[in-house]
């Protein structure tokens, strides 16, 4: 057997094991051996069906027969029956909606079933799984042949088990794959963290006498995890540095100009981010610069007045023409209120703008109408745009596309760059020989420690502060009882001239599936529940607001479509937009004032803080009106964090403290994995992971194995 051997070689497979395998992702021997138990039973004990008692929950031993498949009686539904004798008793078992169940199972086979026993003395939807040798009439513990009682439950999938995964294990633990481990991390790192070796690790986490080895081990991942992505970016930051970027220096006086402009006054935090700005264009290197800034904050006059003084700059040793700018923006809505906003700040200037996105291009001035945009072909844009005349241009992921071709691009803004992968960055950076200056912005608040892991390769400037006169946010949770009331309050506000959005976490109705699993069928049965944007809209038209304009936008529908919605919801022509997290990301719509989250359980805290902040952009009286489905403790504490909290970076730490490992899993948009996510919860360790990956990115050269793995681990970013 060889680590990169796939499993298909290595183990004789049933179809649905090989399904189950394909559906975690599972290939070769190395992911297997990467695939880790999430939690360890311990005091496993099990029970005789002659013990059984009702609503007992159960782990009993014994053959299946008699499987079947059939309907259920009253609705028709998939169900497979069966019966389990460990020769103490017999028991009958029911899985509804998987009828599969039937199929996997051979009469007599010996089999572990856990599950809860119904009043009526059966199991209904119990956990079943075929094992390997047992003794009926004792019924031993499974695995007999290890003398420890540790058992590792992973994560597994319709036709793979716990059990299946342990024996794998044990395989590929006796093969000859352990003696060739490569250590990854070097000798005095481990011993001055304490931390076990690669192979003691992989034993320790799949099989561990004590739940304190698996303790170690998980550290040495995590940390592994966390000091291999702070190695990466910081390989890249002193990649970036290398390069030569263009001088940008442009005098106060003319800023300044830029900046009365507006029809505000900038808050200390802007200013102070347009000097950093500055500093850093005036040095010749690129500048990676993070801004990071709560929503309505106003990142977007920082930006413009960036994009001021690089267009007001001349190229290198030429006469005329201007440097230029690309602005990414996540979503179309978002491109097209840049687009607006950006002919506002310069149209007193002689720049040309332009909007592209997959939709259409636009042009700003018209040559009909010079106060006004026009549409214009993409082929004559990108024209435009490579030759120069079109120094700012503002657009979608459009904008990376290879057709796109810039004239002397010097500086590339990122809006909600949490939404964009680092490669994607790399992209527009890598379009010129001269390495543009970056600015990120986000409004994604996000714990300190993982601001140093993820964002190891920037600068940081933070808008700590709000514009004056901002009012803040009335936030309320909502109860069933409370919701007329609520309803009465959104129609005063919208009678007094305000609009307001209503945050529905599902677009249609969905069914029940069958030939779902249990686990399908009741996160299913969950998100029924959950109000979706379509059924919400019927219901506050028809039910609730008569006499107001109730709209729907999501992201299923077509750019025109949206576009219009949009349109119309910023005329105010519409009182009341129900609409996914769509709008999430940066919309901007000064008179909505209200908002009301429903499912907000479904979101997490800095989620829900920045579809919040949908409606602090103005100075009137906002409102958050948050409901949720479930009433749980846990999830009330959760949501009060929402008033209780400062900003929205104290949220995010409250949200990493709050959620548990288990609910962390499957949050993709962190892009770490779990295990990793144990170390963001852990600042020193984080530190040290900081301290120890600048050393060795330094010093790379001396670390082949360490650079091999930072050259081939993918970029980590927020999805
Ligand atoms: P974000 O940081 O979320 O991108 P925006 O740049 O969209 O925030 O700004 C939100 C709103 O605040 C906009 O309407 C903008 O015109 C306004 N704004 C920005 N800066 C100030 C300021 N210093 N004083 C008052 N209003 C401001
Ligand atoms: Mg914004």
């Amino acid at each position: 057997m060889k680590i990169d051997s796939l499993i298909e070689e290595e183990f004789r497979l049933l179809e649905p094991q090989k399904k189950a395998l394909k559906r975690l992702k599972l290939e070769t021997v190395k992911d297997l051996l990467y695939h880790f138990p999430f939690r360890y039973d311990e005091n496993f004990s099990t029970t005789k069906i002659k013990d059984a008692k009702e609503k007992e929950s159960v782990t009993i031993y014994g053959e299946i027969k008699n499987l079947k498949t059939g309907k259920t009686f009253h609705n028709k539904k998939a169900v497979a029956t069966g019966t389990l004798d460990d020769g103490t008793g017999t028991l009958k078992i029911m899985w509804f909606s998987q009828p599969y169940i039937a199929k996997m199972f051979n009469e007599r086979d010996l089999v572990k079933v856990d599950g809860t026993i119904t009043s009526t003395g059966n199991l209904t939807n119990p956990k079943i799984e075929k094992v390997e040798e047992i003794d009926v009439q004792n019924s031993g513990p499974l695995f007999g042949e290890i003398d420890n009682s540790i058992y590792p439950v992973y994560p597994e999938s319709k036709g793979i088990t716990s059990n299946w995964f342990y024996h794998a294990m044990q395989k590929i633990f006796s093969s000859e794959i352990m003696e060739n481990i490569e250590e990854t991390i070097p000798e005095d790192i481990l011993e001055k963290y304490n931390l076990p070796s690669l192979k003691t690790s992989l034993i320790w986490i799949h099989t561990p006498q004590k739940i304190k080895d698996s303790e170690s081990a998980k550290k040495r991942f995590s940390f592994e995890e966390i000091l291999f992505i702070q190695i990466q970016k910081q390989l890249q930051r002193r990649e970036a540095q290398k390069l030569e970027s263009h001088e940008i220096d442009i005098s106060k006086t003319e800023i300044n100009k830029f900046i009365k402009r507006f029809p505000f006054k900038l808050t200390d935090s802007q200013n102070k981010a347009i000097d950093d700005i500055l500093d850093d264009f005036k040095k010749g290197l690129p500048m990676s610069r993070l801004l990071e800034g709560d929503v309505g904050s106003g990142k977007t006059a920082v930006a413009a007045t960036a994009v001021h003084m690089v267009t007001n700059t001349k190229p290198k040793d030429r006469e005329a023409g201007n440097l230029g700018t690309a602005y990414m923006v996540p979503t179309e809505i978002l491109a097209k209120q840049h687009f607006e906003n950006f002919i506002k700040y310069f149209e007193h200037t002689n720049i040309k703008i332009g909007l592209i996105t997959s939709s259409g291009c636009k042009k700003f001035p018209s040559k009909i109408d010079p106060t006004k945009p026009t549409d214009i072909s993409r082929a004559q844009l990108l024209k435009w745009v490579e030759n120069g005349e079109i120094p700012i241009l503002i657009g979608t992921h459009s904008l990376i596309q290879k057709s796109v071709k810039f004239k002397n691009l010097a500086l590339v803004i990122i809006d909600e760059q949490h939404r964009f992968g680092t490669e994607q960055r790399r992209k527009l950076a890598q379009k010129e020989d001269f390495a543009p200056h970056l600015l990120s912005m986000t409004a994604t608040p996000i714990p300190r420690t993982l601001a140093l892991t993820i964002y190891g390769d920037l600068d940081l400037t933070l808008l700590d502060e709000m514009p004056s006169g901002r009012k803040s946010i009335i936030t309320k949770i909502v109860l069933k009882n409370e919701r007329d009331e609520m309803y009465k309050k959104i129609g005063a506000e919208i009678k007094s001239g305000r609009q307001a959005y209503v945050i529905c976490p599902r677009i249609k109705e969905s069914d029940l599936t069958a030939g779902a699993s249990a686990e399908e069928v009741e996160t299913k049965r969950k998100t029924m529940y959950a109000k979706s944007v379509e059924s919400e809209t019927k219901i506050l038209q028809s039910k609730i607001f008569p006499d107001l304009k109730v709209e729907s936008l999501h992201g299923k529908m077509r750019p025109a479509e949206k576009d219009d919605v949009m349109k119309r919801f910023e005329d105010g022509e519409i009182n009341i937009l129900v609409s996914t997290s769509v709008i999430e990301v940066g919309v901007n719509v000064p008179n909505s004032t209200v908002i009301l989250i429903e499912g907000a359980e479904r979101f997490g805290l800095a989620q829900l803080h920045q579809l919040r902040g949908r409606v602090i952009r103005s100075n009137h009286q906002a409102y958050c009106f948050v409901s949720s489905e479930s009433s749980t403790k846990k999830t009330i504490k959760r949501l009060r964090a929402l008033n209780e909290a400062k900003n929205g970076f104290e949220l995010a730490e409250y949200d990493l403290e709050l959620r548990g490992t288990g609910e962390l899993s499957g949050n993709k948009q962190w892009g770490i994995s779990d295990l990793g996510m144990e170390a963001i919860k852990n600042i020193k360790m984080v530190e040290a992971a900081r301290k120890e990956s600048a050393f060795l990115a330094e010093n790379i050269n001396k670390y082949p194995k360490i650079k091999e793995i930072s050259e081939n681990q993918k970029d980590i970013h927020f999805e």
